[in-house]
């Protein structure tokens, strides 16, 4: 049995049994791809079966607003998945009639959709012949062969492709795609890979040179921004200040509170007496309390929140872009997870 032979029968004895695979509906293909990417699968899997429910076709989804999808999408992080979703959704339907590409270039070709979805769903989907490569896939195939050059390099993404092209089962593509992102995911994990019971060890090369731990090469360290963000809770009796967020920086079209943003952790009574607070709330607010909330992490950023509760405030924060709404109508609105997590504690 060669080794594409081998991970196919693991896949067919031990793939996990998860909803999309059963009938193989692009709309449920698709839908996953975008759930699962950065996304654990116990996780995505409670996303993808509220989505199903709400949203149990492309006619759905498309017709939906923006907010209702970041609502349904709230906690799941990078948010852009979302909207490029459904502004997928909305092309499938209004330019396409409903109807989902039928190969590698249609897919790649709507928003959200990039050389690893694209490969993946016209392979499962359209049993075209395309290698998905994921972050599991690029650790196996570097231990199999033993590559020591990062696939995020041009030289390095091509003999990954190369090495995945020349694994591929022509006839089962999606099947073969699923079996060794599977693999790497529950046998050659990042650390501790269980090679005493792999497979496929006879055939790995870092194995046999007894290198294992050497690949995949190691990533650089990323740089980690780390962000104050003093967020002004402006409140009236039966009101709350509230915005939508722009689309540069993250948490795009999500809502917040107002917030003040500092370089270094200071007293937020240094905030509550600076320029911007006073041009924000006016000079003779009260403060009704301060919170300080877990940090939040980020891929590329950590997030240190302070809620600064406030009323009786006057300044010129209806210029912000900010509006007054009824408290009782928070959970109408999708923000980040911290806020959630905040406006859960206090308000809901
Ligand atoms: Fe991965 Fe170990 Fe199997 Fe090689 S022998 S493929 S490192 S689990």
């Amino acid at each position: 049995m060669n080794i594409s032979q081998k991970l196919l029968e693991y896949y067919d004895k031990q793939g996990r049994e998860l909803p999309w695979r059963f009938d193989k509906k692009p709309y449920n293909i698709w839908l996953s791809e975008i759930i699962l990417q950065q996304t654990r699968i116990d996780q995505g899997l409670i996303y993808y079966l509220r989505f199903i429910d709400r949203y149990p076709n492309v006619f759905a989804l498309a017709k939906a607003t923006e907010d209702e999808v970041l609502i349904m999408w709230q906690g799941l992080g990078y948010y852009s998945r979302a909207l490029n979703l459904h502004k997928a959704a909305k092309i499938i339907v209004n330019e396409n009639e409903g109807v989902f590409p039928t190969d590698y270039r249609g897919w790649k070709a709507l928003p959200g959709i990039g050389d690893y979805t694209a490969s993946a769903i016209s392979s499962i989907v359209n049993n075209e012949v395309q290698a998905a490569l994921d972050g599991n896939v690029f650790r196996v195939l570097s231990r199999l062969f033993a590559i020591d050059i990062s696939p995020h390099t041009s030289g390095g993404r091509k003999l990954f492709r190369e090495k995945a092209f020349s694994l591929i089962d022509i006839n089962r593509p999606g099947d073969f795609n699923q079996a060794i992102m599977e693999y790497g995911a529950r046998v050659c994990v990042p650390q501790n890979p269980d090679c005493e019971h792999c497979i496929i060890q006879k055939d790995c090369r870092a194995f046999v040179i007894n290198q294992v731990h050497k690949f995949p090469l190691k990533k650089k360290a990323i740089s980690i921004r780390k962000r104050y963000l003093y967020y002004l809770v402006l409140l009236e009796d039966t009101g709350i200040v509230i915005r939508k967020r722009g689309t540069d920086d993250i948490w795009r079209g999500l809502y917040e509170f107002p917030f003040i943003e500092c370089l270094n952790e200071v007293n937020p009574e240094e905030i509550v007496q600076s320029e911007e607070f006073a041009e924000f709330c006016g000079r003779s607010c009260s403060i009704e309390f301060v919170e300080q909330a877990r940090m939040h992490k980020l891929s590329h950023q950590e997030i240190f929140p302070v809620f600064i509760g406030i009323k009786g405030f006057n300044g010129n924060w209806k210029r912000k872009r900010c509006k007054m709404i009824d408290l009782k109508m928070l959970g109408d609105f999708p923000f980040p997870k911290p806020l959630v997590k905040f406006i859960q504690k206090y308000f809901i």
